[in-house]
């Protein structure tokens, strides 16, 4: 459920008409709902009730400051997968002992600044990252808490490049290994072992993969704690599928998924970690685009919006499916026609959506496109000398921008031209 819905003709998001904000910040724009955001967080945080837990939001997904503040206010903690996340959570208010740190690439930098600046645990995810974090623990006179993420080999049956828990994956380590590869973490003298981290994907629809990979976990678990290891944490990861088309069928609920969890995992007397993503923001956010020209080619006709690849790569990168919708409601029972619904980058890949069936739209009308906070804004780049769109943040009958739309000047201001050209 979110907060983007028809009222007196024209698409809102809670009390704001979209209308008014496409006036004043122009297009395109993304638009997040805090209602929606702080909704789906406390789905998660309701469905760990009962057991010790952190819903860690993984701001990969959408990494806004304005929506890191409004969700550590709620009680999340952050995932982070880089030193620039790490940072941002910080601007954004979120203590160190609420951020865990995950990622198969993080260097001795990244991982010199949270141990400075604080950090709930390291997931590491290979013995040679296990080594460094070690030597740079020690140098700081300090010893880091670490998880090891491991790879239980599940298929996560979703979309290849985002299934993360099979084991040709680049990710975590094979569980095969996981106790010989426990045994030398706890020889490290600048590591402290706290627990086991997982996680097999993104956009899973189905609870059966979480269900074999966190047998596998509560498995290795015991089995880690006849080593003699302390196991007092279990990362579960993220990967909670979302509606993406209002016909679906709709993915499990957090319910039933924190359900799930207290089932496999829940008589371990472990504190117990999530990191959603997607389910978080993925249906908070709806990109706005204006047309700009209706065009009739041969046997299709094209709606050429000015959003595009840049500002929402999802649909060129993993062949996606955004809703679109008028921004103005349509009648009731107005004819539908099929569009080619496509943007100005140039590419035959900025397109967005084929033979989609829309009411007849008009060069000005404004379309938004549905479940894009997740990994939307974060995703988009300036090619084509676009620039970044500006993020907008709605809370009741009140909105804010929360990221400007840049000036050409300040982004050509960043190229240095050397001076001997
Ligand atoms: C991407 C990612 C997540 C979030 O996945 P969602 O599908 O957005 O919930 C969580 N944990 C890790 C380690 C990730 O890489």
């Amino acid at each position: 459920m979110d907060h983007f819905l028809y009222r007196n003709g024209e698409l809102h998001a809670e009390d704001v008409a979209i209308a008014e904000i496409a006036a004043q910040v122009g297009t395109p724009f993304y638009c997040y709902s805090s209602a929606t955001l702080l909704r789906h967080f406390r789905l998660f945080d309701e469905a760990l009730d009962g057991l010790p837990h952190l819903v860690c939001f993984a701001m990969k997904s959408n990494s806004n400051q304005a929506i890191l503040k409004l969700l550590a206010g709620a009680g999340a903690g952050m995932d982070v997968v880089s030193g620039g996340e790490y940072a941002r959570a910080r601007a954004a208010g979120v203590p160190g002992e609420r951020i865990v740190f995950s990622g198969v690439g993080k260097t001795a930098e990244e991982m010199r600044a949270a141990l400075e600046g604080g950090i709930r645990q390291f997931n590491v995810e290979s013995e040679p990252e296990m080594a460094v974090l070690s030597e740079v623990a020690v140098s700081l006179g300090t010893v880091a808490p670490i998880t090891v993420r491991i790879n239980p080999d599940v298929d996560a049956r979703t979309h290849a490049k985002i299934a993360t828990g099979k084991s040709e994956n680049k990710f975590g380590i094979p569980i095969s290994r996981a106790r010989e590869v426990y045994a030398h973490a706890a020889a490290l003298p600048g590591l402290k072992v706290i627990g086991v981290d997982v996680h097999i994907g993104s956009q899973l629809t189905e609870l059966e993969p979480f269900e074999t990979a966190y047998l596998k976990v509560a498995e290795l678990t015991r089995a880690l704690r006849a080593d003699g290891h302390e196991i007092t944490r279990l990362d579960l990861g993220g990967g909670l599928g979302i509606p993406y088309t209002r016909s679906n069928e709709a993915p499990p609920l957090p319910s039933d998924y924190g359900a799930l969890i207290k089932r496999t995992v829940g008589d371990l007397g472990c504190e117990v970690e999530i990191e959603p993503g997607r389910l978080i923001s993925g249906n908070a956010g709806i990109m706005v685009t204006r047309v700009i020209y209706v065009k009739s080619g041969e046997g299709r006709d094209f709606l050429i919006v000015d959003g595009a690849m840049n500002d929402l790569l999802r649909p060129s990168m993993y062949e996606a499916h955004h809703d679109i919708v008028p921004v103005a409601e349509p009648a009731p029972g107005a004819e539908q026609q099929p569009y080619d619904i496509v943007g100005p980058v140039c590419e035959s890949g900025d397109t967005f959506a084929k033979q989609r069936d829309m009411p007849a739209l008009a060069a000005g009308d404004l379309v938004a496109f549905r479940s894009a906070g997740a990994y939307g804004a974060v995703m988009a780049s300036e090619y084509n000398t676009r620039p970044l769109i500006p993020e907008v943040l709605v809370d009741g009958d009140r909105f804010a921008v929360i990221r400007a739309r840049p000036s050409y000047d300040e982004i050509i201001a960043r190229d240095h031209v050397p001076d001997w050209l």
